[in-house]
């Protein structure tokens, strides 16, 4: 193999490490939200989803799905169901929404799917 082509394998490798290793912080960063949420201290809670937003951000890489629907948008809590978010499903023909409150600022987060 030419030595250009197998450095630029090698760069590709790393950027693969990188996100992979990215992805598991922000999750890791999201469990550990959710247990202080469980446990009352939201603002812990808040500020560790922030971190995760944070590596989201400066890494441009995608956020994990509990990141992108299980957080609040306008307070950073996460949303856990019965803890700190109400969640109510309706039926509209082919799709469900589902409307999750955050209990802690009143935020309704709306997302339609399809039904399975
Ligand atoms: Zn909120």
């Amino acid at each position: 193999m030419p030595r250009e082509q197998h450095r630029q394998r090698r760069k590709i490798d790393a950027r693969r490490l990188a996100i992979d290793i990215a992805r598991q912080a922000m999750l890791q960063l999201y469990r550990l939200s959710v247990e202080r949420a469980r446990r009352g201290d939201y603002e812990t809670a808040r500020r560790l989803i922030e971190h995760a937003l944070e590596i989201h951000r400066r890494l441009r890489v995608r956020k994990p799905i509990p990141l992108r629907r299980a957080i609040c948008p306008n307070c950073h809590a996460p949303l856990v169901p019965g803890v700190t978010a109400r969640v109510r499903l309706r039926s509209r023909g082919k799709h469900i929404r589902i409307t999750t409150t955050c209990l802690l600022c009143g935020y309704m987060l709306r997302i339609e799917e399809r039904k399975s």
